[in-house]
């Protein structure tokens, strides 16, 4: 496989990394697009199998600053999969409820079951992250969740779970772009939200917030991709590719039947 992710070297910020690369296509984005889609086809089928095994679950972790483009990948990757074997789970702002528990308990029960992909759309890194940057809690509360979060991904491996988490890099500029057609263009007024404006003034806090959680986190049973997220049709690329790649590892097959097809006759 190609390889379409950035690392982050420890004497490196992600603004180091160029969120406009395209490593492997040189900017033919109908190459990619084309690529994308031979890719969803095998994912298809390969998830036709993983549903059917249920041997495996598979959790696929999305994390970016705002406009980074978590929906229109989720949307992108999966369009055609088959909905009864995966699902999405959203974290936003916790509830009173939710607050009032220990920040894994909402996360947990969203777990994929063998056979089942589950997608977050945000996730537990929301708790070292924003949670950080706008001192929601004091810095001993959440630095020590970096070892809780290893500990948690570790025993969901442990248990027969597949975790890939991805992490879209866009730049400032890109984000200013992208803020900006939420206001111009009618159909994405919906999600403009001015509380992103209070959290783009963070930039450079959400930035070694978020180099922070991805060293700290990233393991090789649950290892973390940047990828690079201004070209949307190269995003949607690595993406896929990296899924389907972790996919054909795991190498899932129809069950055997437990009768002999052969000798069933109806009347
Ligand atoms: P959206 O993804 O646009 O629906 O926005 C969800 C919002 O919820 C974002 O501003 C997140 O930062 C926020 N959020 C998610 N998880 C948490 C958390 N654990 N604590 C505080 N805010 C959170
Ligand atoms: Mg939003």
């Amino acid at each position: 496989m190609k390889k379409c992710w950035l690392e982050l070297a420890d004497d490196l910020s992600l603004e180091d990394l160029p969120a406009d690369a395209t490593p492997g296509f040189d900017g033919d984005s109908d190459a990619a697009r084309e690529a994308t889609d031979r890719l969803r086809d095998e994912l298809i089928d390969l998830q036709d199998r993983f549903h059917a095994q249920g041997r495996d679950a598979l959790l696929i972790v999305f994390q970016a600053m705002d406009t980074g483009g978590k929906d229109g990948t989720i949307r992108r990757v999966f369009s055609g999969v088959n909905p009864a074997g995966i699902r999405m789970a959203r974290f936003g702002r916790p509830s009173a409820n939710e607050l009032a528990h220990d920040y894994l308990w909402r996360v947990h029960p969203h777990a994929p079951a063998r056979g089942q992909i589950v997608i977050f759309n945000r996730s537990h890194y929301e708790d070292v992250l924003v949670v950080r940057t706008n001192k929601l809690f004091p810095e001993p509360v959440w630095r020590r969740r970096y070892e809780h979060i290893r500990g948690f991904e570790r025993m969901l491996a442990d248990e027969g779970t597949t975790i890939l988490k991805f992490y879209l890099h866009i730049d400032r500029d890109e984000q200013r772009k992208r803020l900006q057609a939420r206001l111009d263009e009618p159909d994405k007024n919906w999600k403009f939200d001015a509380h992103d404006l209070e959290q783009r003034k963070l930039w450079d806090d959400y930035m070694a917030a978020y180099a922070d959680a991805i060293r700290e986190t990233s393991r090789p049973f649950a290892p973390w991709y940047i990828v690079p997220a201004n070209r949307k049709w190269y995003r949607d690329y690595a993406v896929m590719s990296i899924i389907v790649d972790a996919m054909r590892r795991l190498d899932p097959r129809y069950p055997e039947p437990d009768y002999d097809p052969k000798k069933i006759r109806f009347k």
